[in-house]
């Protein structure tokens, strides 16, 4: 029935809780020394080497520079000022110990914020393992999109099951706005995932992130503080490779220290 759309109840919780993303816009190419893209060579400030793996010793990968500074709309300023830069050891480096997949160990990656003011340039190219062509980032397409369910309960939303001999039943409610769905069928649920608790998948600045498991947020060592996502890097999107099992990666940063930057993935 029209009325008890579980999709149209909803809509006020997501109207509060809604953040913009943006999918990037790629062209071919490396496009300015300190511009935003995936792959290809890094801005690298004067005297400074081709970050290294500390296993394997092979330069890696540079997966994503992002210049701060030239951030869209919402994102604008909002994590300080440079270029923060991703690279990834790419070689078998994740199977001898360290935890490449966790947070703040940086033994096989490393995720920093090189100032803006530093004096350098795009290093030259060189084989780092990864057959990769250079994706200039020239525009920003945005969207908006809500956690997934399980991190709406950290935002006034209670999720209720019944396992039926039919199949299960879900219910949603948020106490504070006065929603409640009632029991509603898989088909329902799936239209709310679709259209209401829908973190996208790829590659994206900001918005909400697609946990593969549970929620990861780390904790920024200085302060305490959960981070909050900067970008999130999909397996195989804009870079050709594969994290696990078709695996999902965060760029995360302390919303108080914004040098405090890492990368974790998970997959299935
Ligand atoms: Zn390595
Ligand atoms: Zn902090």
């Amino acid at each position: 029935m029209f009325f008890s759309d579980p999709v149209k109840k909803l809509r006020p919780w997501a109207a509060l809780h809604a953040r913009t993303a943006y999918k990037p816009v790629t062209r071919e190419g490396h496009g300015p020394d300190r511009g935003s893209r995936f792959n290809g060579s890094p801005f690298l400030a004067d005297g400074e080497a081709w970050p290294a793996c500390t296993v394997c010793a092979k330069p890696m990968p540079l997966f994503l520079q992002l210049d701060l500074d030239e951030l869209p709309g919402a994102h604008a300023g909002r994590f300080g000022s440079g270029l923060l830069q991703l690279f990834y050891c790419v070689g078998d480096c994740e199977f001898e110990g360290p935890d490449a997949w966790a947070p703040f160990d940086h033994k096989t990656k490393t995720v920093r914020v090189v100032p803006a003011d530093a004096a350098g340039a795009i290093a030259a190219p060189r084989d780092v393992g990864l057959e990769a062509k250079p994706q200039a980032i020239v525009d920003w397409r945005p969207h908006s999109e809500c956690c997934n369910s399980e991190e709406a309960e950290q935002y006034g939303i209670a999720v209720d099951y019944e396992r039926e001999r039919l199949g299960h039943k879900t219910r949603f409610r948020c106490d504070a706005l006065k929603i409640d769905t009632g029991w509603i069928s898989q088909e329902d649920e799936d239209r709310l995932n679709e259209q209401v608790f829908n973190p996208s998948g790829g590659d994206k600045l900001g918005g909400w992130p697609q946990w593969i498991q549970s929620l990861e947020y780390p904790n920024c060592p200085e302060c305490g503080a959960r981070m909050d996502l900067v970008f999130q890097i999909d397996s195989e999107d804009h870079v050709p490779f594969m994290f696990g099992d078709v695996g999902t990666g965060h760029i995360t940063q302390c919303p108080t220290h914004k040098h405090v930057v890492t990368f974790g993935w998970a997959c299935t």
